[in-house]
């Protein structure tokens, strides 16, 4: 596989996520999220378009080639084990890891890359529960803004959006909003824009931007 600088790697990985959650990519939208300008997306993307690594549609919509796939599968994977290595291993605690990995990623050789997955025994999840790439979550995975007050469910990912803001991490950790925890919706108020929850340690509430991204499976139903 051809190597590619950090900033291309970086370009793919979010094209990646973006497909994933399916979310539309434009330029502004990738300048916006990389923290760049629109001309400098613009060039870059030109860049990859030449390397056959990107598309451009009419509508201006970026997609990912087939070989774009394929490297973009290969960071996600590196990003995926570097994190589960961090939070696993060093004992790095899972709503900092993020970040962390985010450096880690692009500097791992393949050999590295096998023989951490080895040493972890092949992990199938990131902290955060982000599957690894060519395996999905459960079918009947629903976000929380589609549950409905009565429901009790387990949260099973973390949108990958969200773990950019380790401030907005550590409120989900201190309100044990992270995969395998239970809770249980107890109201839903459009006033508020916002989602009341219940868990064994209490009651929480999560704005509807946030629980859009927060991705969940009903366990029961009153
Ligand atoms: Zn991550
Ligand atoms: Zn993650």
């Amino acid at each position: 596989m051809t190597e590619h600088s950090q900033v291309i790697e970086e370009y793919l990985l979010l094209l990646y996520k973006l497909d994933r959650s399916r979310e539309k990519a434009k330029a502004v939208i990738l300048a916006t999220r990389l923290e760049t300008s629109p001309p400098t997306v613009h060039a870059t993307i030109s860049r990859m378009q030449r390397d056959g690594l990107v598309k451009v549609k009419k509508s201006k919509e970026i997609y990912l080639t087939k070989e774009g796939q394929k490297v973009a599968e290969d960071i996600a994977y590196r990003h995926n084990l570097s994190e589960y290595f961090l939070c696993n291993t060093l004992g790095i605690p899972w709503y900092e890891v993020h970040q962390h990995a985010h450096r880690l990623e692009h500097a791992m050789t393949p050999v590295v890359v096998k023989k951490l997955a080895e040493f972890l025994n092949n992990p199938g999840f990131c902290p955060h529960g982000t599957p690894m790439p060519g395996t999905a979550l459960p079918k009947n995975t629903i976000t929380l803004m589609e549950t409905e007050p009565g429901m009790t469910v387990e949260v099973a990912m973390i949108g990958e959006v969200l773990e950019d803001s380790v401030d907005l991490m550590k409120i989900l950790h201190e309100n044990l909003i992270m995969p395998g925890n239970h809770h249980k919706i107890t109201e839903k108020s459009e006033v508020m824009r916002s989602i009341s929850l219940e868990s064994k340690d209490g009651p929480s509430a999560l704005p509807f931007h946030v629980a859009e991204k927060i991705f969940v499976i009903e366990i029961s139903r009153d």
